[in-house]
């Protein structure tokens, strides 16, 4: 088939192509745009237009597109092996993947089991719980807990155990029934504290559902210290060392969910480092490969393995898999991501940069009368649009000024994706100083334009 050309690309796009996470009629007066190339924060579209990508390319590019070093590493992978059966079989990029995570994961976790995308480990990590405690003397442990507002992906099974209703309304009555332990809340917080400045008083809600339910439950699901889905909400470190104690308590798994958190997102390595405990089981993704292949991996502890360690006639093997297991490209990729990692120097200059940044986004939009809030972890930081500042009372969703934002912004450079009317910055570690600049001078234009258009239309109504 030849294109020429003035093929019209984003016409057959449309033709063909059914979005993920879109209304498709959107797409009527937003095309799809037709991406060419990808160059450290930038991305280039047909027309040679630029975006600078500051949400990593839905979370997951971790040290900007195209990598010289990955991008070289996958190459030359592809000429070696790209894919062999993961049972029973192996090669070298996955071992040397395994160890090196060993040496940079929360203490106690040590047995690597592979997925190809978040949901699937999600799952395959609350499998591993559920067959944990049948094969432990626990059968009526058959329950998982996770907290209100939770987002642990799109399967059935990771959608049963997520919070966010613009995702998961409809398909209650498919989903499986779990037990939801009320989300701290630090902007909104029920206790009256500031965040940061609390002994989680709202671990309580934790401690009251864990007395009534902990007995049937296997585990708990936890994304640590920042519910991105939820609209980049932060937590203190003190709620994951609490909920570790009551875990151990009544003997409930903890896992994990480090798919957005990893790989330095949260100024550390994982987001279980800033508070010095272990979970479970941890699943990882998104940043694992620098965002080059789908990966996933559920980590867990030499304790949950040998629960499954017996002669094969006991029937207690963990007969999962998925056939993109440990797959070499991706692996090729996550080892390259470790070792420009490794010495610690781009993490290093990230939390500098990560200071500036801050700064600058507070500056910029702190004394905005509708900017009800503005919080933030490593390079990750997000601004909450509200109606009414002093009641903390958001827009009604009807009126979309995210997405208005999202529109202009991309006519100006600079590729935002709200959450609703959460404008939120989730870079690459990479992101430096002067994108930092012209990114947030375009998401602040362009968040007073909507909502000074949004006045006018409602004066005129
Ligand atoms: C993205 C994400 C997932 C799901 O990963 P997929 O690869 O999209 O299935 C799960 N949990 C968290 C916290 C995520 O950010």
């Amino acid at each position: 088939m030849e294109y020429d050309k003035n093929f019209d690309w984003a016409k057959r796009d449309l033709e063909l192509i059914w979005h993920p996470c879109s209304q498709m009629k959107d797409y009527e007066t937003l095309v799809p745009i037709v991406i060419e190339r990808g160059e450290g924060v930038y991305l280039y579209d047909t027309e040679g237009n630029r975006y600078i990508d500051v949400i990593s390319s839905w979370w997951c590019n971790l040290l900007g597109h195209c990598n010289p070093q990955i991008s070289a590493a996958v190459k030359q992978q592809a000429d070696t092996l790209e894919h062999v059966i993961f049972a029973n079989f192996t090669h070298k990029k996955v071992i040397e993947l395994c160890d090196r995570l060993i040496k940079i994961i929360p203490k106690g976790l040590c047995k690597f089991n592979f997925a190809d995308n978040g949901s699937s480990a999600i799952e395959m990590a609350m499998k591993m719980s559920f067959q944990y405690h049948q094969q432990t003397g626990n059968p009526q442990k058959t329950k998982f807990m996770a907290l209100t507002d939770a987002y642990h992906g799109e399967t059935i099974g990771a959608l049963s155990v997520g919070a966010v209703d613009l995702y998961s309304e409809i398909y209650k009555p498919i989903l499986m029934n779990t037990i939801k332990v009320p989300a701290p809340d630090c902007y909104r917080c029920p206790y009256g504290k500031l965040h940061g400045n609390c002994d989680c008083e709202c671990f309580e809600k934790a401690e009251e559902v864990f007395e009534k339910f902990a007995d049937e439950t296997c585990a708990i699901l936890v994304e640590p210290l920042l519910q991105g889905s939820a609209g980049m909400k932060v937590y203190p470190p003190m709620y994951l060392t609490k909920l570790r104690a009551l875990c151990d308590k009544y003997n409930v798994h903890l896992i994990a969910d480090e798919i957005a958190t990893g790989f330095g997102r949260t100024g550390k390595m994982f987001a279980f480092d800033h508070a010095g405990v272990s979970p479970d089981i941890m699943c990882v993704s998104k940043g694992l490969t620098g965002g080059y292949m789908p990966m996933a991996i559920a980590i867990t502890t030499q304790k949950i393995y040998d629960a499954f360690y017996a002669d094969y006639s006991t029937g207690k093997a963990f007969m999962h898999s998925h056939t993109y297991s440990g797959n070499p490209l991706a692996a090729s990729a996550a080892v390259e991501v470790l070792k420009i990692l490794e010495d610690g120097t781009v993490l290093k200059r990230a939390n500098e940069n990560a200071i500036y940044f801050h700064d600058l986004i507070k500056n910029t939009f702190a004394n905005h009368p509708n900017v009800g809030d503005i919080r933030h972890i490593g390079l990750i930081n997000a601004i909450e649009i509200v109606e009414d500042k002093a009641e903390k009372k958001s827009f009604s969703r009807k009126f979309r000024l995210g997405y208005q934002i999202y529109k202009k912004a991309l006519k100006r450079g600079v590729l935002l994706r709200p959450l609703g009317d959460i404008i939120y910055f989730n870079p690459p570690l990479i992101f430096e100083r002067k994108d930092m600049d012209y990114a947030v001078k375009v998401a602040y234009e362009c968040m007073v334009e909507v909502l000074e258009e949004h006045k006018s239309l409602s004066l005129q109504s």
